[in-house]
């Protein structure tokens, strides 16, 4: 019994030795398996800090970059866009000034168009009234006469003597002008001069080649161009348009050469055209003397009481027959004028003696 005791005690205490020995088994398992699965996560954790760290500063030097760029981008943008202000400023201001400056040419073209308007129209009245005189004279009403001196072929290098004589004494003259005929200084500027010194400046074509091989009387539509051209280069330099043409070498020569008529063209192209009724000869290739040129003048003009007397102002010899010519007209009771298309000597009529 003694020993079956034992036995049980012996079982027991293997029992509770093995209980107590599977507990502390299964306490160093309950513990070790958390330290592990712990030092693992730490472990894990610490890589995945690492990771972070490095990511942040991966990051953090990203953004320095960035930001760095972005600075560098805020500083040069705000120099160009200090540049863009101040020069949209400079815009705005010029723009203003030009604004301005074109409002004060509107102004200015609209004070000078109305001059031209007022001067067309002082024209229209002043012809209307030569041609009165002319109705006068040819009436007998007056013992005024009329001269037309014309000289043609210019604006020259003597032009401007033309002027300055015409303007001492006291006449006005027209001038039937063609670019390419001759040579001038200043061209624009002696055009404007006759235009504004109260002569009549006249259409003589652009090119005045009216040889037979010339470009002028090979076709009427070729004459009509040239005349035009011309007007566009005197309308170009004085702002106002030529209105009496008068054919190089004549309109006979030009029928001849053209084998038609152009006359209902040149009408058509808006121009009267005019002949001329004496002539002082200073075109010859035997130049007249200065003298003999002025007894011309006076002799022929004399013989009409309306003239239209052909020179040119090319020729010197004219230019010092001229003011004496004048003078020695004027004490005959002539008064010198400039040609309008109201005149009653133009066309066919030019050549009709008016005395
Ligand atoms: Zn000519």
């Amino acid at each position: 019994m003694k020993n079956t005791l034992k036995v049980i005690n012996y079982v027991l205490l293997g029992l509770a030795l093995v209980a107590v020995g599977f507990g502390v088994f299964a306490f160093f398992q309950y513990r070790a398996v958390p330290i592990a699965e712990y030092e693992s996560s730490a472990a894990d954790l610490r890589a995945q800090a690492q990771l972070v760290d490095e990511s942040t500063d991966k990051l953090s030097e990203d953004m320095k970059a960035q930001q760095d760029a972005l600075r560098e981008d805020i500083s040069q943008g705000g120099d160009e866009g200090k540049t863009l202000a101040s020069d949209l400023a400079a815009a705005l201001s010029d723009n203003e000034d030009k604004t301005a400056q074109l409002e004060e040419l509107r102004a200015e073209n609209e004070r000078l168009d109305n001059i031209v308007e007022e001067t067309l129209a002082k024209r229209r009245e002043y012809a209307s009234k030569i041609r009165e005189l002319e109705e006068k004279v040819q009436a007998g009403e007056t013992d005024i006469k009329i001269c037309y001196w014309t000289f043609d072929d210019g604006p020259t290098r003597l032009t401007t003597q033309v002027l300055d004589k015409a303007k001492e004494l006291g006449v006005h003259v027209t001038f039937f002008t063609s670019h390419e005929a001759n040579e001038s200084e200043d061209e624009p500027e002696m055009l404007r001069r006759e235009f504004a010194e109260g002569h009549a400046v006249a259409n003589h074509t652009y090119s005045h080649q009216f040889a037979a091989m010339g470009n002028l009387y090979q076709k009427t539509e070729g004459l009509i161009e040239m005349i035009q051209k011309q007007d566009e280069w005197v309308y170009e330099c004085t702002g106002f348009h030529t209105e009496i043409f008068r054919y190089p070498g004549g309109s006979a020569w030009a029928k001849a050469l053209l084998g038609t008529d152009p006359t209902e063209a040149v009408k058509e192209a808006g121009y009267e055209w005019i002949e001329w009724s004496c002539d002082v000869f200073d075109n010859g290739v035997a130049g007249k003397t200065a003298d003999e040129i002025q007894s011309m003048a006076v002799w022929q003009v004399k013989q009409l009481d309306i003239a239209v007397l052909l020179s040119h102002d090319w020729n010197a010899n004219t230019l010092i027959a001229f003011p004496g010519a004048v003078k020695q007209l004027q004490d005959a009771g002539y008064v010198f004028l400039p040609l309008y298309p109201e005149s009653v000597t133009m066309g066919e009529n030019t050549k009709i003696k008016f005395s």
